[in-house]
């Protein structure tokens, strides 16, 4: 009979994305991963599966950052000969000039300027260069970089992504992990009732005596497979996380009320879910009303580019009762499809790092820190710093109020023994001991007012726009514009995107009719945007927070004009603005 693409993909043990795109390659016409193949497709793939099987390990294997091709292992080589003699350890500084540099390393500084260029980063001799860059190139050329005596703490303070910390990992040790979740939607839709129904559906037998906590995130079992619910609903909480530079979340639940539809907070977190590439599944809710029309929903859904998978689109639509717990089954069993998609893979063999969610001081146990652990394992006792707060692990407690020994990938955790109170969106990691930690943590309090006005220059702003264009810093120039008409917000998006051109592509990731709200500001400040409000000015709020996340906020009353000054800002002719 026939077969579903993901049905296939798990006989033959591959992900559906990859099977998906074997498939394309053999220009086999497929939808999506719920298409029917028929027996011949079917058996013609399940033959070719072994050398398939080879070329994916070799795809692997490029995937992993140490894959280097012969060509480069042989230049390498021939770069490591010619140094063998004297000594090829350096220390660089935090900036270093490019002539500096060519010195210490003995390059001519133009063969820098050329490797630079090469990866996208235009630079002159005299200017001064990143240590990250610095260290890239030196290696390049076969110096150890050594670091100097604060080594490790200046390392592990300027640690912002997780993926930067597990360089060397091996990829045998990388193991599935459940997937992380965010509801969002508009308000009243459902978003609490259904995170409810779901922590209250799973509850198994064993678990029903134990007194569930509420510690800001929840992990569910369905058909032995896990999935890790955040609590806090809403795109302004994960907007604000990633923000602050956390990546937590790998698929958004959009929920829908069947009898309102589509509605203005709905396109806000259709939006900010897209501004973060993750994948959304739409729960239309509250399917037991006598006025609900799922099918009006789904129309609505596709004007918005969520075209439903029985419409020939690719967005899985679910219809449940958060109240009647209709359709909960369902939905979890669509989350895990569209995760295993997504391959979460995560080395729990390694040193723990995590996100925290959420935090407070509890009167009787102090700093109490909810971490999502996202790399490695935590263990109790270990070592650990999150933003400027340190400690040692002294318990660990779950969502069903379980103490735990350790806490592996995807796995929420409330854990105690944190010298402070850290913010949600802070990195926890472990460090070889406590002393350390206490460093870091105190040479990050004193980097932190220094570090924050680096960061606001690292924003886009129109006056500065040009000098990042010509840097290479900025090759897609985001934009939000909230307008006081629909006609006008549309006739500048179609408008504003009209001016990519090869360097720069102009990008507008979310317009809505009304005024500038702290939410906008908030995605615009996690996705690098600057925002224009045409006709509508920025409520008191946002205004606030603009000031102190510097988003560029820019308000027009001639559609002219805005198109204007986004041109003469590409091409750094715009005059500054105060
Ligand atoms: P949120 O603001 O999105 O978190 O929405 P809530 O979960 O607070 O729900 C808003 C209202 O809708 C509440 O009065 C709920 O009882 C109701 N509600 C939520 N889900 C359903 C449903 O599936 N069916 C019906 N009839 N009402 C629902």
């Amino acid at each position: 009979g026939k077969i579903r693409v993901y049905e296939l993909a798990k006989k033959l043990g591959v992900s559906s994305k990859k099977l998906i795109e074997v498939l394309e390659d053999l220009n086999v016409e497929i939808r999506n991963h719920m298409s029917t193949l028929d027996d011949e497709t079917a058996e013609l793939i399940y033959e070719m599966l072994s050398e398939e099987k080879k070329v994916r390990n070799k795809d692997d294997i490029k995937k992993t950052k140490e894959y280097k091709t012969q060509e480069e292992i042989r230049v390498e080589n021939k770069i490591k000969d010619k140094n063998k003699k004297g000594d090829k350890r350096i220390i660089i500084p935090d900036k270093i000039s490019i002539k500096d540099l060519g010195e210490k390393i003995n390059i001519e500084p133009s063969k820098i300027i050329k490797e630079l260029f090469e990866e996208g980063i235009i630079a002159t001799i005299n200017q001064q260069i990143s240590k990250k860059d610095a260290s890239r190139i030196a290696k390049k050329y076969g110096f150890e970089v050594v670091l100097q005596d604060d080594k490790e703490i200046d390392n592990t303070i300027d640690t912002i992504d997780i993926n930067d910390i597990e360089d060397q990992e091996q990829e045998e040790n990388f193991v599935n992990r459940p997937p992380i979740v965010t509801v969002m939607g508009h308000v009243d839709h459902g978003k609490t009732s259904l995170l409810d129904a779901i922590r209250k559906a799973n509850v198994t037998a064993s678990e029903a005596g134990g007194i569930t906590q509420h510690i800001g995130a929840y992990q569910v079992t369905i058909n032995g497979k896990k999935i890790v619910f955040l609590d806090t609903p809403g795109h302004e909480a994960f907007t604000e996380m990633r923000a602050r530079g956390a990546k937590v979340t790998d698929v958004a639940v959009l929920v829908v009320a069947a009898d309102d539809g589509v509605m203005p907070q709905t396109i806000e977190a259709i939006n900010h879910a897209k501004a973060a590439n993750i994948p959304i599944i739409v729960a239309i809710n509250k399917i037991d009303k006598p006025n609900a029309n799922p099918d009006r929903v789904k129309q609505q859904l596709s004007e918005y580019g969520l075209i439903p998978e029985d419409w020939g689109g690719d967005t899985v639509c679910v219809p449940v009762s958060a109240i009647n717990k209709k359709g909960i089954n369902t939905l979890l069993e669509m989350i895990l499809l569209v995760a295993e998609m997504c391959e979460l893979k995560a080395n729990p063999k390694t040193n723990a790092v995590g996100t925290i969610i959420e935090a407070k001081l509890d009167k009787g146990r102090g700093p109490v820190a909810t971490v999502i652990v996202q790399k490695g394992t935590l263990y109790i006792g270990d070592a650990i710093v999150a933003g400027t707060a340190y400690g040692r692990v002294r318990a660990m407690i779950d969502d069903k109020g379980k103490r735990l020994k350790e806490a592996g990938p995807s796995v929420p955790v409330e854990v105690l023994g944190l010298s402070d109170v850290p913010n949600a969106g802070d990195l926890l990691y472990t460090v070889k001991d406590e002393k350390l930690a206490r460093q870091i943590a105190e040479k990050r309090k004193e980097k932190q007012k220094e570090s924050e006005l680096k960061q606001a220059n690292q924003k886009v702003t129109l006056d500065k726009l040009f000098q990042k264009i010509q840097k290479g810093e900025v090759k897609e120039l985001n934009i939000i514009i909230k307008g006081d008409v629909q006609g006008s917000v549309e006739a500048l998006i179609r408008a504003l995107e009209k001016l990519s051109y090869d360097k720069v592509k102009v990008k507008v990731i979310h317009g809505a009719v009304g005024s500038v709200t702290e939410s906008d500001v908030m995605l615009a400040s996690a996705s690098n945007a600057i925002i224009i409000g045409f006709n509508v000015r920025p409520e008191p709020n946002a205004k606030k927070i603009a000031e102190k996340e510097k988003v560029d906020i820019r308000t027009y009353r001639v559609i002219y004009n805005v198109i204007d000054d986004i041109e003469l800002a590409m091409k750094g002719m715009l005059e500054p603005s105060f």
